[in-house]
């Protein structure tokens, strides 16, 4: 007989050592969110319960990675710890060629210098802050091509980041391959909500691209939840492993770009890996300029020893259930409240749709970066906005409105509780329940770059 018990997933490690939190008053918590100019990035960290600002540089790392920290080579040139990482992204990831970098965005900067020239179209499965400015810096223009179903954050199809490849073909109609350098293709599309891809939808891409001689650089970030959620739900792939999974994906692809701060579980690095020798051979140039030397890009020996390590653990099945589990047991625990989500649930945390939360605050009084504020206020749990204010302004200064107005819930990774998942669902019921008092926000203050970081409001 087969049991109705549910089987839960459950962590794949014990806790070792365990870092105290501070607690905080509500009176404590007005005084310094007014401080922060109700914009939660400017907010002490000390003045946090929970933080589910970002899952970016925030993992835990293992007994593991920590011994590898201890393995630093802090040589100049040639540290050992980068052929190791050398060894392990050409073999966990499949691509060729490595040059390290700082962060992500360090990568970001190093690729659209090279690849992009002015008057250029990059089309992506939706724009990611850092990758459109770097794009736009370079003298590109970004075209979202990702499906409509992404912008419909009550439609449950399961791949909402696939690609649509007639948008790609109309592009390529209007201006002509050769304008466009690449496609910018993301796993895990962050701004949609943590979406996947389909291994379908990219084989496709692959295909299509290939005929008219386009590269597909890959934004690797979340490339291990993607390959979960192709594991889960897509055909054939059932009984193939997370490593296996990630690998194919790539293969479809000519380069990447990779935050480490998020998959890899690591509290910095990136790189930028490719399959092209040219290119490798220009970035490999300019990261000299920006970064560091081309064997260390920023970082120290032993963050890449960290980084070669976690790696490794993040594509490990067990791990990768337990990282997604416990974001799907989050959403499910505020849609029984009734708390309005991005669905289906996404593989790195919960996206509150504020637009319908707050449905009284028009979008121009940013009810994503009021639901922000207002959760703090509550428990002192930190999220952020991804809405109006992250979305910043075109060239000729409008600002963007983009569809989906949403405050994310991020959830770092092996470092909270099921019990820390009970208190933040519970703080966001209550403000649910309060909702309809709930005033909008005016900006007080606007940074030109990436505004989001440091905007400053007053409540209305
Ligand atoms: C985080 C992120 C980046 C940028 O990486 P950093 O390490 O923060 O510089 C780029 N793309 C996506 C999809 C990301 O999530």
């Amino acid at each position: 007989m087969k049991s109705k018990i549910r089987k839960s997933w459950a962590e794949p490690y014990k806790i070792k050592m365990v870092e105290l939190l501070q607690m905080t008053t509500a009176t404590h918590r007005k005084k310094v969110m007014q401080e922060a100019g109700f914009n939660t990035f400017l907010l002490k960290s000390a003045d946090v319960y929970i933080d589910l600002l970002t899952y970016s540089g925030t993992s835990a790392m293992s007994d593991r990675q920590w011994a590898g920290m201890m393995l630093g080579d802090e040589a100049y040139a040639g540290s050992r710890n980068f052929y190791h990482l050398e060894e392990v992204v050409q073999n966990c990831y499949g691509y060729k060629y490595l040059v390290p970098t700082h962060q992500g965005r360090g990568a970001e900067n190093i690729l659209s210098k090279i690849l992009i020239k002015k008057g250029d179209i990059i089309p992506g499965n939706m724009y990611f802050t850092t990758t459109r400015l770097h794009q736009e810096l370079a003298g590109g223009k970004f075209e979202d091509i990702i499906i409509d179903e992404a912008h419909d954050p009550e439609n449950e199809f399961p791949f909402k980041g696939n690609v649509d490849l007639n948008k790609l073909e109309k592009l390529i109609k209007k201006h002509g391959a050769h304008k466009i350098p690449y496609v910018s293709m993301a796993t895990s599309v962050n701004m949609a909500g943590g979406q996947p891809i389909s291994m379908e939808n990219l084989r496709a891409l692959r295909a299509l691209t290939k005929k008219h001689g386009i590269r597909v650089i890959h934004d690797m970030t979340r490339v291990a939840e993607n390959a979960h959620f192709i594991q889960q739900r897509e055909k054939g792939y059932h009984n193939k492993p997370i490593a296996a999974i990630v690998k194919e994906i790539n293969s479809y692809t000519d380069g990447a770009t990779m935050s480490a701060k998020k998959d890899a579980l690591v509290n910095i690095g990136g790189f930028l890996a490719v399959n092209d020798w040219d290119v490798f051979e220009e970035a490999r140039n300019m990261v000299v300029v920006y970064e560091g030397l081309h064997t260390y890009g920023g970082l120290a020996g032993r963050d890449m020893e960290a980084m070669a390590i976690g790696i490794k653990e993040s594509l490990n099945d067990d791990h990768i259930h337990a990282r997604v589990g416990q974001v799907i047991y989050l959403g499910e625990k505020m849609m029984s409240y009734g708390v309005p989500i991005v669905k289906p649930i996404g593989g790195h945390g919960i996206f509150v749709d504020a637009k319908k939360f707050l449905p009284h605050i028009p979008q121009h009084q940013f009810p994503a970066q009021t639901l922000a504020a207002e959760v703090y206020l509550d428990s002192g749990v930190r999220t952020m906005e991804r809405g109006v204010v992250s979305a910043g302004r075109k060239a000729n200064g409008e600002n963007y409105f983009p569809k989906l107005e949403l405050v994310r819930f991020t959830i770092p990774r092996r470092v909270y509780t099921q019990a820390h998942m009970d208190v933040i669902a519970e703080s966001t019921a209550r403000v649910f329940e309060r909702r309809n008092k709930i005033k909008g926000l005016k900006m007080i203050y606007e940074p030109k770059y990436l505004r989001f970081f440091q905007a400053k409001f007053q409540p209305l």
